[in-house]
């Protein structure tokens, strides 16, 4: 077989960098994760290289070429053939060939004008090679009469087409285009170009037009005002950046829609990006994100993955992540944009590591589904939007999920909620302790009471839902109860009963529901088996005089 020569050669390094595009540092991320390296300027050619020979060993089959990259991501892509039309040629110029020669006993003009119109599109090694498996079938079919020869050479093509040889050849192809681009990446380029809009930092290429076929999201062509610089090219992005992007599917996670994490640090991106990757290379398709169907959930179940991994929650300190999850055909293009707040992530990453079965049991709480830990496994690969996590994408609070009400019980240790109220809804240390201890005071008191009685006053706060005026009458009422009781001090002095009332700020009709929240939870957590037990026994009289 000969050697297609397809060598880098004589070309000025080309140094990447990150650009804080999704798709551009997803496709660095992507080139990063197969040489093993962790920087871009740590990158030299030889990884290039490999890159190109792994992407295109991929990108030339059927499955990721038609349902993924054309279906999903880039529709008709010229540079990395994702395009239903790319065989084309090879079609036509056998069809053509059988027609001619009204069989498959090719003249040699006939031999040398379908050598022409191959190499043209692929090279002529595909040329021969049709050529040649050809030969050994028309010697087959010589006594055969072949009536309808349209037909014909339709059944011919099929046969030609499922061939290796064919694949290979549209890799061969798919790895000049990105060798091409790559060393058009590395040229200095003309100036008289605007700069790129991704980047900033190179001039915008010339020789490709840059429509959602190679970049995608982007406009189709047809309607050009839709490009605000007005470049009849499409939009202005340099060679630099459209080689990355052609990397980008194979970091890209394959739920109902195209997954793509974007992080900062970068350290971050590889880590969130190394699952997909290490699918390809298992499964040599695209990584179906372990079966998940709703981008947050995956996100948040690798979250706890890896922070359970390095077992420092700290790695999420500065973290910015941002999911893309985004269709991109001929038929439609959607985009959600999910930011994930800080805060969140380093709470998610916490509650992993000091608490997880009390995270699963919240988390459960959001399909309104009792927690176990085989079921939690199925439920989070369930379409359903789960109310936990929608609360915290949208800065919502979930402290009412912290207790489950109905049981009169907590879901899940005093510290995790002490970091979820301080990281997340901002209150201070101070505070928490003080709602701590008066919480204290009040199981304390509630403790003392005639089983009847104290089951009315816990229901009292239960049900303190309208206004702050009944809140405030709990404690009233509890004041009372303490009087009597051999309790000498108060349950809380003026200047505290105000604090209590404010102790997350000054908004009232916030900060009331959220104290007694915190209340509530404390009360749960210290008294939920006597609780349990009054219920029990009030259950038993009632049946008995029934
Ligand atoms: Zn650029």
């Amino acid at each position: 077989m000969r050697k297609v020569e397809t060598k880098i050669q004589n070309m000025d390094t080309v140094t990447f960098y990150w650009t804080g595009h999704p798709f551009v540092d997803a496709g660095l991320a992507a080139i990063l994760l197969i040489a093993g390296k962790n920087k871009p300027e740590e990158l030299n050619e030889k990884d290039i290289e490999r890159a190109i020979d792994f992407a295109s060993k991929l990108y030339a089959t059927k499955k990721w070429s038609s349902s993924f990259l054309h279906g999903m991501m880039m529709p008709n892509n010229g540079i990395i053939l994702a395009n239903p039309g790319t065989v084309g040629p090879i079609s036509t110029a056998i069809k053509n060939a059988i027609k001619q020669e009204k069989s498959l006993r090719f003249s040699e003009s006939t031999k040398k004008d379908l050598t022409e119109r191959i190499s043209k599109n692929f090279d002529s090694l595909l040329a021969d090679e049709i050529l040649k498996f050809l030969k050994p079938v028309s010697e087959n079919l010589s006594n055969v009469q072949t009536t309808n020869i349209e037909k014909f050479a339709e059944k011919v093509v099929k046969v030609v087409l499922s061939q290796p040889f064919v694949t290979e050849a549209i890799q061969r192809k798919i790895k000049n285009n990105l060798l091409n681009l790559f060393r058009d990446a590395s040229k200095s380029n003309s100036l008289d170009k605007p700069s790129c809009i991704i980047c900033g930092k190179r001039r915008a290429y010339a020789k490709k037009e840059v429509y959602r076929a190679i970049v995608p999201l982007l406009g189709s062509g047809d309607v050009l005002n839709y490009f605000h610089s007005a470049n009849p090219h499409g939009a202005d992005i340099c060679a630099h950046c459209i080689f990355l992007i052609q990397f980008m599917p194979l970091v890209s996670y394959r739920l109902p829609r195209v997954l793509v994490i974007h992080a900062y640090p970068y350290e971050l991106m590889l880590e969130l990006s190394k699952e997909a990757l290490a699918d390809v290379r298992k499964n040599r398709l695209a990584s179906r994100a372990k079966d998940f169907k709703r981008p947050e959930n995956f996100l948040f179940h690798l979250v706890g993955e890896i922070t359970r991994k390095i077992e420092r929650d700290e790695f999420w300190e500065n973290a910015s992540v941002t999911l893309y999850y985004f269709i991109c055909n001929n038929q439609k293009q959607i985009l959600d944009v999910i930011h994930i707040p800080t805060q969140v992530l380093r709470f998610v990453a916490y509650a992993n590591l000091v608490d997880q079965m009390g995270w699963k049991r919240i988390v459960s709480m959001g399909w309104k589904e009792s927690p176990d830990v085989v079921n939690f496994e199925k439920l989070e690969r369930e379409k359903r939007r789960n109310r936990i996590y929608s609360r915290l994408l949208n800065n919502e609070s979930i402290l009412p999920y912290f207790y489950n009400p109905k049981e009169r019980k907590v879901n899940a240790k005093w510290n995790l909620l002490a970091f979820y109220c301080k990281e997340v809804l901002g209150l201070e240390k101070e505070s928490l302790e003080f709602i701590r201890d008066i919480g204290d005071r009040i199981v304390e008191t509630l403790e003392k009471l005639p089983t009847n009685k104290m089951r009315r006053r816990v229901r009292e706060i239960e049900t303190a839902e309208k206004n702050i005026n009944q809140f405030a009458e709990f404690f009233i009422r509890l004041e009372k109860d303490r009087q009597e009781l051999p309790l000498k001090t108060p349950l809380m002095s003026f200047d505290e009963f105000a604090r209590i009332l404010t102790a997350y700020g000054e908004d009232l009709n916030i900060s009331w529901r959220i104290v007694k929240n915190l209340l509530l939870f404390r009360i749960y957590e210290k008294l939920h088996d006597k609780l349990i037990e009054i219920e029990k026994e009030e259950e038993e009289i009632e049946e008995s005089i029934e």
